[in-house]
């Protein structure tokens, strides 16, 4: 899990200034049955100042399927239902970006044993946050 604290140092800290969080949706394209991509990837982990590994994970295992991140796109073996992978995408936002107090997305996740903590720059809320 240092891996993860180590890669987040790195993503630059990114201030919403706005009441409302928008929600980044994922651009999906379906190549026949076996292969799913989201070619926003990099942007929507941009957007929520996630680990890119990080939401793979999640939607990895949620979807009981390989996926491979190339630095901007995923790929997914399989073919997956928009809806499903929309849906998928608000449930990690939910888990693992929004303060559940204030609902604000400022947030950061530090680890600390095996679980790790959410940790609101708003309102400074600290949450436990399960593992993936
Ligand atoms: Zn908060």
């Amino acid at each position: 899990m240092k891996a993860l604290d180590r890669a987040l140092e790195k993503v630059p800290r990114r201030v919403v200034s706005g009441e409302r969080f928008e929600e980044p949706k994922p651009e999906i394209m379906v190549f026949g049955k076996s292969r799913t991509m989201i070619s926003n990837f990099a942007d929507i982990a941009r957007r929520l100042n996630r680990n890119p590994q990080h939401i793979l994970k999640f939607l990895s295992k949620e979807m009981a399927t390989a996926g491979t991140y190339d630095g901007q796109r995923v790929y997914f073996q399989g073919n997956f239902a928009r809806d499903s992978i929309e849906q998928l995408l608000h449930i990690y936002i939910t888990r693992y970006v929004v303060c559940p107090i204030c609902k604000r997305p400022d947030t950061k996740i530090e680890k600390s044993g095996r679980f790790g903590t959410l940790t609101c720059e708003a309102c400074g809320a600290r949450s436990p946050v399960r593992p993936i």
